[in-house]
């Protein structure tokens, strides 16, 4: 059945471009050809999804211009009826869910931009990520809620399925036709019509249909939801054939179902788990129990969602519903926290691209084993593929127990990277740009690459072109979770280029305020300035610089960005009691109009770090800045004297290096 051939293309074409993109087409077409010779024993297959691939491929490396994804209402000019309607909806949502309505619009509208990182992490450690964004879950339990209803009301089951897809395909379309929900409406409209018409239809089929989306817009393939998706459709196809081998057709009862259950639940989670540990950079252990019990608590949480905002107009009866939800919401971010926070509940990983094909490889094996009567071929197939991802040397658990600091050497200009105890990033600043190229091309991306793991947030200081040079590149090519800045007024066009690649990448936005706070692994990085009223009048952006402390054990590491003295002395008015650190990255490259001697007197840095170009025409850093730092007796190291500088700490004790060797920091003699 060409649907099959259909279905397994997109999967693994969904899959494997997330993975690596179009320089991975021979992998892609071999990993097919294995796979469908395995599932049909079918050359004919194999070229099919071979050229599909192919082609999936070559529009996507033809550059289309993505889509604007959901990312901030205002600025899509979109004035459609459906845009319309869905910015009512989301205004609804605010007005009936109050402190719940982030996660009302994420889980309603598929609009998760309010979702803070940490939230979201603390689902990837439950293994409930999926359930944040919009999938085809929710759309099946909202179809299956509106046909429960009717047929209470003695409607016929045709008309009732009827109904129910008509409303499902609307709610689709209003809350602006995100993949996973059109794959599940999709999946849901074939199988209701071949109920009616009582023609059985392979579940294959329907999930095939269901996952046509990339042959109208290629890069749905990239998308997440959209891949999760498709994986989780495909493990419960999967489990249910392995539980109807394991308890026999017919059997019904208590036993019965949870074989179902949990079977649904691991298989699910095993297929998934290659592209979460690709994403999120870690493992969850806990997934299959914590998706055991959340289901059913969305299963209920999901249309009394939908109940209170179709419930909207009437706001007395739309608060009333909105209000039975709260305690729901409750129990389902309990649950997350509680998996979340089990010991052992995920393992962190930095997967390589290997590991990754190889783990693919491994789940697509364990698929075709649960679907096989004879499974010995792809359990063994599995187990090859097993040692490869344990024997790869890419595979280990980062838990280094150490932060990292990474001041680049990008010449004149700042590009600093924080490395969490994990293996994950921070990124503040992304170097200059010039005629041909940046900085953030040439040095940001390959020195984040090599080392392999998530960039968590990019960090823009200030507009100007020494830091923001290579921001664009850097948000397209290392798509990082989220992106801050002070979102300074005047705004330049590096800047307006930069906010262009967020939205184009799909990267949320965030303005920064002090006292936000990014939390990673066990690394905090906490904004102390600027405050809006304070940048409001302001001429320079310097001053508006986005300053952050982070921490990691008692140990405290003070990025400046290219603030002055105003704005070092409004710190000192308003965040005084913050500014201690041991290592301070000095402010504007040391130029002497920064690091007063009264700011340092309160930083106190055992350790300053001066990011700037060798012979730059600035004069930085300036000899004052320099004398000054002595007098508090400072370490000073430079970028144009040292290359790059990466600082360690284990959150008691410091260390630096650069150029092969290492020194100590002594922070013991500043303690009092
Ligand atoms: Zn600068």
């Amino acid at each position: 059945m060409p649907l099959v051939a259909w279905g397994y293309l997109v999967f693994v074409a969904g899959l494997l471009a997330g993975f690596g993109g179009i320089a991975l087409v021979a992998a892609l077409a071999a990993t097919a050809g294995i796979g469908s010779s395995l599932v049909r024993r079918s050359i004919t297959l194999a070229a099919l999804s071979a050229m599909l691939l192919g082609g999936t491929l070559a529009a996507l490396s033809a550059g289309k211009p993505e889509r604007a994804k959901r990312f901030n209402p205002t600025d899509s000019a979109d004035t459609t009826t459906l845009a319309a309607a869905r910015a009512s909806a989301t205004k609804a949502i605010d007005s009936l869910f109050g402190p719940d309505a982030p996660m009302a619009r994420a889980l309603l509208v598929a609009d998760q931009h309010e979702i803070p990182p940490e939230v979201r992490d603390r689902y990837a450690r439950a293994g409930m990520v999926h359930m944040l964004s919009i999938s085809g879950l929710h759309v099946a339990i909202i179809a299956g809620a509106v046909v429960l209803m009717l047929r209470l009301a003695r409607v016929p089951p045709v008309s009732a399925s009827l109904a129910a897809i008509l409303l499902t395909a609307l709610y689709v379309a209003v809350i602006g036709a995100p993949a996973p929900a059109v794959r599940s409406a999709v999946m849901l409209g074939v199988v209701s019509a071949s109920r009616a018409v009582q023609r059985p239809t392979s579940p294959w089929a329907s999930l095939a249909l269901g996952g046509f989306v990339p042959l109208l817009d290629p890069r749905t393939v990239l998308d997440l939801g959209y891949q999760l998706s498709v994986l989780g459709i495909a493990g419960l196809v999967g489990s249910a054939a392995l539980a109807k081998r394991l308890i026999g057709g017919g059997v019904s009862g208590v036993r019965a179902l949870l074989v179902r259950d949990v079977s649904a639940s691991i298989v699910a989670t095993l297929l998934t788990a290659p592209v979460i540990a690709w994403y999120f950079g870690r493992i969850s252990l806990v997934a299959p129990l914590a998706n055991l019990i959340a289901t059913p608590v969305v299963a209920v949480l999901q249309p009394t969602l939908f109940l209170a905002l179709i419930l909207a107009p009437v706001p007395v009866a739309g608060r009333f519903v909105a209000d039975a939800a709260h305690p729901l919401l409750q129990i389902f971010d309990g649950i997350a926290r509680v998996a979340s926070s089990l010991p052992g509940a995920s393992v962190a990983v930095i997967p390589s691209l290997v590991t990754v094909i190889a783990g693919g490889a491994l789940v697509a094996a364990l698929l075709v084993a649960c679907l096989s009567r004879y499974p010995v071929r792809p359990v063994s197939f599995a187990a090859a593929s097993l040692a490869v991802v344990v024997w790869s040397p890419a595979f280990r658990l980062p838990h280094s127990g150490e932060m990292e600091m990474h001041v680049l050497d990008v010449g004149q200009g700042d590009a600093i990277l924080i490395r969490t105890d994990r293996g994950r990033w921070m990124i503040i600043d992304a170097g200059r740009a010039w005629p041909t190229g940046d900085a953030g091309r040439s040095t940001v991306i390959p020195y984040v690459m090599r080392r392999g793991g998530d960039v968590i947030a990019f960090v823009l200081s200030h507009a100007h072109s020494d830091h923001a040079g290579g921001a664009e590149t850097v948000l397209r090519s290392l798509r990082p979770k989220s992106f801050w800045d002070a979102a300074f007024p005047q705004g330049s066009e590096v800047y307006q280029q930069t906010l262009a690649a967020a939205r184009a990448s799909g990267v949320g936005w965030h303005r920064v305020h002090p006292g936000d706070i990014l939390p990673a692994d066990g690394v905090t990085l906490r904004f102390l300035a600027p405050d809006s009223s304070w940048m409001s009048d302001l001429a320079d952006p310097n001053d508006a610089s986005a300053i952050a402390i982070v921490e990691f054990g008692s140990t405290r590491f003070l990025l400046m960005g290219d603030a002055e003295s105003d704005e070092e002395s409004w710190l000192m008015r308003n965040a005084a009691g913050e500014l201690k650190a041991d290592v301070l990255k000095v402010g504007h490259h040391g130029s002497s109009t920064s690091s007063t001697d009264g700011f340092l007197a309160a930083v106190n840095p055992a350790l300053a770090v001066i990011s700037v170009g060798a012979e730059n025409s600035y004069g930085h850093p300036s000899a004052d800045v320099l004398a000054a730092l002595g007098r508090v007796d400072a370490q000073v190291m430079r970028t144009d004297q040292l290359g790059t500088i990466v600082v360690r700490t284990d959150g008691r004790t410091i260390t630096a290096e650069a150029r092969g060797k290492r020194w100590q920091v002594s922070r013991e003699s500043r303690e009092q």
